[in-house]
């Protein structure tokens, strides 16, 4: 289903233009309006859903078996040493779009424009506080 007032939608109907890089029957990867850096993409299912919870797996499956060729491409174009791949899902990770999207952003080096950053390493868990969290978690799949 699309949604009228979405924007990712319209850009997936041709309402709005996209800088269209790639395009198939349920996913379309166009240009961020906000370059992060030269090439920055996103990918989307051209099927509204908000974010990845909303995701069927089959959107999640056509979504993410473009990335290879998509990022092999970028990487070409731009010469890129590394890529970031991500999603945002909430305000509070910085999800501005309630369109599940992937970003590619290519990255050349640590002061490209872009970072992700881990300001925390937590090895404090033990062993079985680990095991306890992951079973805990297995149990709501
Ligand atoms: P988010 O913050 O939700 O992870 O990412 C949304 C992205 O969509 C932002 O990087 C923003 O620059 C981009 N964006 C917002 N509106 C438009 C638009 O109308 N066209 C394009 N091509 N990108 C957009
Ligand atoms: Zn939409």
């Amino acid at each position: 289903m699309q949604k009228e007032s979405c924007i990712f939608c319209k850009i997936a109907r041709k309402e709005v233009p996209g800088h269209i890089v790639f395009e198939n029957e349920t996913v379309l990867a166009f240009l961020d309006l906000s370059q992060v850096t030269k090439g920055h993409t996103l990918v989307i299912p051209k099927q509204h859903a908000d974010n990845m919870y909303d995701l069927s797996p089959e959107q999640a499956q056509d979504v993410f078996a473009t990335i290879p060729q998509i990022s092999r491409a970028l990487q070409q174009e731009t010469n890129a040493a590394g890529m970031n791949l991500l999603s945002n899902t909430g305000k509070v990770a910085g999800q501005s779009v309630s369109h599940f999207h992937l970003h590619l952003i290519p990255r050349h080096d640590k002061q490209d424009g872009f970072s992700a950053k881990w300001e925390v390493h937590n090895d404090e868990y033990t062993a079985e506080e680990l095991a306890e969290l992951a079973n805990s978690i297995a149990s709501h799949i």
